[in-house]
């Protein structure tokens, strides 16, 4: 271990180096959220009550019926470096207990009131004041068993850090998104989340099933089959959707390693790969994913955040989840296996003809093992949370064209080809040949559309013939309120219906045709589920380009070429120069110099 507290301890003010240190652990009010609900749950916590003010800066309380602490572990518990959880250098390397760096409760105590008050084994409690890192008062109370944290006015003495924050929506997102990992990870224990006095969650204790139905709505639940597979001292379990539930992003895709929430592009891409062609491509499952790795093969403890993970071996990883995946999938219900929340049993001959055919495909290619390009063969993989997941390049990459600089006419002047796979239009191009990702075409017209009108004030609203009630969830229902004049500024005409429910009575019209609740459920994810960093860059753009995605023609999607003709003209008629909705390209050309190149005719 480092000395580096010790050094700055002894040329700064010692509350100085507690607010620099700070800054490593607590970087946002979720941070804070996090770091108690992880000491919460190693206390042995069976129920969680986690109460958030303002934007979180305001007020973030969270107690717990855990273990608790006698007065002098209260007092050496808020001190640098004090941890009941490391005895020694190994320890560090063990993940079983969530936190373990001992420095959480000093770093959070050092930049804002702090309130602990808590009871152990003694028959009185204990409460401790901090103020900025100093202590100002150690009182006797009456206190039930367990911890209570309060933290009011996050980041008073920071301000610089201070000005970091988000909008209080952003904020919140954060801490919402953290409070959900820690209630997928540990159904067993009871959850309430309030945020100004509104009751986001509350979750009785139940099975991962229920916890996920509570976390990802009612209609969620029968979609939902369980996962399972082991081998080799790896494990996977948990659940994951049927192919027909799926997502834009990965709002509704969970990973947990050894039970801390981890996020990673390569087994997540891992997992979705799994149902072949049964998953439209660039869409998500729902999925809760408890993955339990050795410690010898994982090394957590590479940033102090703890956000990022390595693994030793990447690759072996990999296949491990996919196969598992895979392999639930072909047991659950859907596919005509056994044993599912829902009681629903369905034979493969019920099938459609597409589905039965992709799942054909699908065995094809697990037999054939695609080779998916995993990241650094050397130090194994790499695992962030940056969100969300940026596409991986292929591993030969053609000439991209994100249409910057199409003149006018471009695309309707290239002759049609064929249509590939029912997913891209090959055309002929003065240059050799050029693709089209149908799909990413359309979703860039409807987006483009979309926001022209939206800036020209013109959202026109089509009228339901059947005007649609849902029923929300806490989370979502909050979220609805807080953004309600900005979803009618999108072209929806819609307004709460008592208890949880709204009514929808108009959708934009260029969206009409779209399943009017499926179009609003994803609007409200977007805006309730996730996390802080996806929501950085929260943008009305943002939200136009979720709902073009929705109303898009999918992939596999058979054209004619009247169609294929009908869509190069209208990406014509588009302004191609503003940003792409999710940032992949349409149309990529593979020159006749390429071409020459790989058929040998040329250096
Ligand atoms: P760490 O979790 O890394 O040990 P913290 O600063 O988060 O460091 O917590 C310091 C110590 O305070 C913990 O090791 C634990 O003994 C005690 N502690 C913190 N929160 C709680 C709690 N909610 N219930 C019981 N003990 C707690
Ligand atoms: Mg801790």
């Amino acid at each position: 271990m480092n000395d580096r507290n010790i050094h700055h301890v002894r040329i700064l003010d010692p509350s100085l180096a507690d607010r620099i240190a700070a800054g490593e652990v607590v970087e946002r009010p979720a941070s804070v959220v996090k770091e108690l609900l992880e000491n919460s749950l190693d206390a042995g916590a069976t129920k969680l009550v986690v109460r958030v003010e303002g934007y979180g800066a305001k007020r973030i309380l969270v107690s717990d019926d855990g273990h608790g602490m006698d007065r002098e572990d209260a007092r050496l518990a808020v001190m640098r470096h004090a941890t009941s959880k490391i005895r020694n250098e190994n320890d560090l390397f063990a993940i079983d207990t969530l936190g373990f760096r001992g420095e959480a409760l000093p770093s959070i105590a050092s930049v804002s009131l702090f309130t602990l008050s808590t009871r152990g084994e003694s028959e009185t409690g204990t409460r401790l004041v901090i103020e900025g890192g100093e202590l100002r008062r150690t009182e006797e109370v009456a206190y039930p068993r367990g911890t209570e944290i309060e933290v009011r006015e996050l980041f008073y003495n920071t301000p610089a850090r201070k000005k970091f924050m988000k909008a209080e929506s952003t904020e919140l997102a954060a801490i919402t998104d953290v409070v959900q990992r820690v209630a997928l990870a540990r159904p067993d224990v009871r959850i309430l989340y309030s945020h100004n006095d509104r009751e986001l969650l509350n979750a009785p204790a139940g099975d991962l099933f229920e916890r996920a139905a509570a976390i990802f709505g009612k209609k969620v639940y029968p979609k939902l089959f369980p996962v399972s597979g082991e081998r080799g001292g790896l494990r996977l379990n948990g659940l994951i959707s049927a192919p027909d539930h799926h997502r834009p992003s990965p709002s509704q895709f969970y990973l947990f390693l050894n039970g801390r929430p981890i996020r990673d592009r390569s087994l997540t891409h891992a997992a979705t790969s799994a149902y072949g062609t049964l998953l439209e491509p660039k869409r998500f499952p729902a999925a809760v994913l408890m993955l339990e790795i050795p410690h010898d093969i994982v090394d957590v403890n590479v940033h102090p955040t703890k956000h990022e993970v390595r693994f030793r071996d990447a690759r072996l990883l990999y296949r491990f989840i996919q196969e598992t995946v895979r392999e639930s999938i072909g047991r659950s219900p859907w596919l005509g296996g056994v044993g599912t929340p829902s009681g629903e049993r369905r034979t493969p001959d019920s099938l459609p003809e597409r589905v039965r055919q992709a799942i054909f495909e699908h065995g094809r290619r697990a037999s054939s093992q695609s080779a998916f390009p995993l990241p650094g063969g050397k130090g194994g993989a790499r695992s962030s949370t940056d969100f969300p997941p940026t596409e991986r390049p292929l591993a030969t990459e053609p000439a991209e064209f994100h249409g910057e600089c199409a003149p006018p006419g471009l695309f309707s002047s290239f002759p049609v080809l064929a249509q590939l796979h029912n997913s891209y239009i090959l055309v002929h191009t003065p240059n050799g040949l050029g693709l089209i990702d149908q799909h990413a075409a359309h979703e860039r017209i409807t987006f483009e559309r979309l926001r022209k009108a939206h800036q020209a004030g013109e959202m026109r609203r089509q009228m339901l013939l059947f005007p649609v009630r849902m029923d929300l969830d806490a989370i979502r229902l909050a979220a609805f309120r807080e953004h309600a004049e900005e979803i009618r500024s999108l072209g929806f005409d819609l307004e709460e219906f008592g208890g949880d429910s709204i009514q929808v009575r108009a959708i934009p019209d260029l969206l009409a045709g779209s399943d009017a609740e499926a179009l609003l459920r994803e609007l409200l994810d977007d805006y309730a589920l996730q996390g802080g960093s996806r929501m950085a860059e929260d943008s009305i753009e943002n939200r136009l380009a979720t709902l073009a995605c929705h109303a898009s023609v999918r992939a596999n999607h058979a054209l004619n070429y009247e169609q294929m003709n009908a869509l190069l003209h209208q990406m014509d008629a588009i302004d191609f120069a503003a940003a792409c909705p999710h940032g992949r390209p349409v149309f990529i050309e593979i020159g006749l110099a390429e071409l020459e190149k790989r058929f040998g005719r040329r250096g």
